[in-house]
C-alpha cells in the first residue's frame, strides 16, 4: 500500500526547508537528522554572519529550525540514521536507528538533503602546512574565530596586523581530482574579509587568487565593498609554498599580473578550502542506491531542467549533497524537491504513475 508520508534525511537549511515546505501543503514528514542538533553545517561548524543580509547564523538557522519545530507535521528525528532500505516509489521500507535500536517507517518518496563537508587541506599534495603552523587556517576555522569575535593568532593570541586567504584550497585542482569550483568560497572569503576588518580596522586583508568568481548578490553586496569600503587588497596570483621566517609566516609565489615572483610575510594565512560531499551524503548514497557523480556527489538527471531527481525514482536530492551551493541555491532545491516529492507521493495516492 502506499504511504503518505515523506522522509527527509538531513536537517541542515536544506533539510529544514524541505520539511517546511512539505508542511505547508499538508503532507506528513520524517525529518531524520544524524547529529544532536538541527541546522546542518552553519552551526556545526560555527559559522558567524551568513549572506545575504551579513545576519549570525544562528539566528538566522533558528528561524528555520523553528519554523519546523512542534509542528504536528514533522517529526522530528535526531541522532538518528537511516540504515537500510527497500521497496519501491510510493512504498519505500525504511529503517533507522537511533543509539542501537532500530525501526522500519513506510514512506512514499523521499528527500536527500545531506550536504557536504570541508575540504581537508592537509590531504595529499597541499603544501601549505595547515597541520604545521599553528596560524595556518581553514575558511571554518576562522568562521569560529569570527562568531566568537575574538579573531587573534592562535600561535600568540594576539590580534594579526596581516592576513591573507588563499583561494581554491582543494577546488579546481586536477592533481587532487577535485576540477569543480566549489562556488561559496570566493564570497565566503570576502565576507570573511570585511568581518576581518570591521573588527580590527588597523589589520591588512589580501586575497590572493586564481580568478574571483562572484554571482548574483555576492557580487554587488559583499566583494564591491570588501575591495571599496573596506580596502582588502584582490592580488591575482599563485601561492606556491608557506614557509616560517622568524615569528612571522612567509608565504611564496607569483604575481601573475606583474608577472613577478612574490615574497609576503603574514600573521595568518587562511586557505579557502572547498566543499566535498559529506561522509553522510556517501553513505546515504549506498544504502539507498543512488547514482554518485566522480567526486562522490548525488547524480540528478540534468542539472538545469531536473536539478532535483536522483537515479531512483521517488527520491530526490536538495542543497550541497548534489554539489557546492550557498544558500540561495540551496533554498531554491528544496522547494523544488519538496514539489516533485509531494507530487509524486500524491500521484501515487491517486494510482496514477509516478512522474520523473
Ligand atoms: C565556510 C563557509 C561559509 C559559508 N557561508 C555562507 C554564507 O554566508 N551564505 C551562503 O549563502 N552560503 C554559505 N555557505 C554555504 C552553506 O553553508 C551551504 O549552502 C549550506 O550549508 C548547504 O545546506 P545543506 O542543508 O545542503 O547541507 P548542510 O548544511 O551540510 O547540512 C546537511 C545536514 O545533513 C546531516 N546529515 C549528513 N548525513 C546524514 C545522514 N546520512 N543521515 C542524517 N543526517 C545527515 C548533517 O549532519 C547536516 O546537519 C558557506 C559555506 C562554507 C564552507
Ligand atoms: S569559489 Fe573561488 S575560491 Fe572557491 S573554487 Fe571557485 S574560484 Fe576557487
Amino acid at each position: 500500500m502506499s504511504s503518505d508520508t515523506l522522509l527527509i534525511i538531513g536537517g541542515g537549511p536544506a533539510g529544514l526547508e524541505a520539511a517546511r515546505g512539505a508542511a505547508d501543503l499538508g503532507c506528513k514528514t520524517i525529518l531524520v537528522e544524524r547529529l544532536s542538533r538541527l541546522g546542518g553545517t552553519p552551526i556545526s561548524a560555527n559559522y558567524a554572519a551568513l549572506t545575504h543580509g551579513m545576519r549570525d547564523a544562528s539566528e538566522v538557522m533558528g528561524e528555520m529550525i523553528a519554523a519546523v519545530d512542534g509542528d504536528p507535521l514533522v517529526d522530528i528525528r535526531l541522532n538518528t540514521s537511516v540504515t537500510a532500505c527497500t521497496g519501491a516509489a510510493g512504498a519505500f521500507s525504511v529503517t533507522l536507528t537511533r543509539g542501537g535500536t532500530d525501526e522500519t517507517v513506510s514512506v512514499g518518496a523521499v528527500i536527500v538533503a545531506t550536504g557536504f563537508e570541508h575540504f581537508d587541506p592537509g590531504r595529499a599534495n597541499q603544501q601549505y602546512g595547515y597541520y604545521m603552523y599553528d596560524d595556518v587556517l581553514t575558511l571554518q576555522d576562522a568562521e569560529k574565530m569570527l562568531k566568537e569575535k575574538n579573531f587573534v593568532r592562535p600561535s600568540t593570541g594576539k590580534p594579526p596586523e596581516r592576513v591573507c586567504f588563499i583561494q581554491c584550497v582543494g577546488s579546481r585542482d586536477r592533481r587532487i581530482g577535485n576540477e569543480y569550483c566549489s562556488k561559496v568560497c570566493c564570497g565566503v572569503a570576502s565576507k570573511q574579509a570585511i568581518e576581518i576588518r570591521q573588527l580590527l580596522p588597523n589589520c591588512r586583508v589580501f586575497i590572493f587568487y586564481i580568478d574571483m568568481r562572484m554571482y548574483g548578490y555576492w557580487e554587488n553586496e559583499i566583494y564591491w565593498p570588501a575591495q571599496e569600503k573596506y580596502k582588502v587588497s584582490y592580488i591575482k596570483g599563485v601561492i606556491s609554498e608557506i614557509v616560517m621566517k622568524g615569528d612571522r609566516l612567509m608565504i611564496r609565489g607569483e604575481d601573475t599580473t606583474m608577472n613577478r615572483p612574490m615574497e609576503v610575510p603574514m600573521d595568518i594565512v587562511i586557505l579557502s578550502n572547498g566543499m566535498e560531499p559529506s561522509g553522510g551524503t556517501k553513505a546515504i548514497a549506498k544504502t539507498l542506491g543512488l547514482r554518485q557523480n566522480t567526486y562522490g556527489f548525488i547524480n540528478v538527471a540534468h542539472d538545469t531542467l531536473d536539478p532535483v531527481s536522483t537515479s531512483v525514482p521517488g527520491v530526490f536530492v536538495a542543497g550541497a549533497a548534489a554539489g557546492p551551493k550557498d544558500l540561495d541555491d540551496t533554498m531554491g532545491m528544496a522547494g523544488a524537491a519538496t514539489m516533485k516529492a509531494v507530487g509524486a507521493i500524491r500521484r501515487m495516492a491517486r494510482g496514477a504513475a509516478i512522474k520523473a
